[in-house]
């Protein structure tokens, strides 16, 4: 069901969207003026982050509601009169349509994340329990270029069974219930992709077994975070290294 949020609770996401902007900018995620968070306001109402800021430094009343085709259509306000959305206002626009049970979507520059992407290592390589159990595989786009319709086209397959991307050379995309939820995931990602880093620098580890990747796609599946694609891209990744023999996913979809 679409999100129906009343103005009391516009101001909240306001202050949410700026609190989760600093955070992003103070914690490297994002410089100058990149990255860009949204949040559902109604069913055809998407509050933005404004194009050419600095998020470590927004205010409320900058941000701007646009509809489902990326045009605004709040009132001009002394504070956001001549800003614009963010240009990558499509990409969260293809996620919102796609996901009826989001209410926010993150775009970030996590440095790490960005160069293991140039690298070419896979996040997969590196999956951690809680990782596992709270956001899934995190699957990697094909390079795109920012602010255009490739990207749109980059995260079209992957984002309705994904809360979290990769974007090649760019960044991430995470999606969540609330800007603070969709950051969460943002910060998880690169946490995951510094341990990748270090783990890669003390010359390699094995991987997780899969009958313990098993274990924890069951409590994945408990906490009705499954997602319909997960039993099988798992045992994609996983099962062809366990090295005791077949994988036994037998986790259904929840
Ligand atoms: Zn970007």
């Amino acid at each position: 069901m679409p999100i129906y949020v009343t103005s009391a609770t516009e101001h909240a996401l306001r202050r949410e969207i700026v609190r989760v902007g600093k955070l992003m900018y103070e914690r490297g995620l994002a410089v100058a003026t990149e990255g860009n968070i949204s949040a559902r306001l109604s069913a055809d109402r998407i509050l933005t982050t404004p194009s050419g800021l600095c998020k470590g430094m927004l205010e409320p009343d900058q941000l701007v509601v646009v509809n489902l085709e990326g045009e605004r259509v709040s009132p001009a306000s002394g504070a956001n009169r001549h800003l614009q959305p963010t240009s990558e206002i499509p990409m969260h626009l293809e996620a919102y349509r796609q996901r009826a049970d989001i209410g926010a979507v993150v775009h970030a520059h996590p440095p790490t994340a960005i160069a293991l992407s140039i690298a070419g290592i896979s996040l997969d390589e590196c999956m951690l329990p809680e990782i596992i159990v709270f956001l899934g595989l995190v699957p990697t786009t094909a390079y795109a270029t920012p602010s255009s319709t490739e990207n749109v086209r980059a995260i079209r397959e992957f984002i309705s069974g994904h809360d979290a991307i990769v974007l090649q050379r760019h960044g991430t995309l995470t999606v969540g219930r609330d800007p603070w939820d969709a950051f969460m995931k943002t910060e998880i990602i690169e946490h995951s992709a510094r341990i990748a880093l270090m783990v890669r620098q003390l010359g390699g580890g094995p991987p997780l077994a899969a009958t313990e990747v098993e274990k924890l796609l069951a409590q994945r599946q408990a906490m009705g975070l499954m997602k319909p694609n997960d039993p099988a891209e798992f045992r994609a990744i996983y099962g062809a290294r366990d090295p005791n023999g077949q994988p036994t996913f037998t986790t259904s979809p929840g």
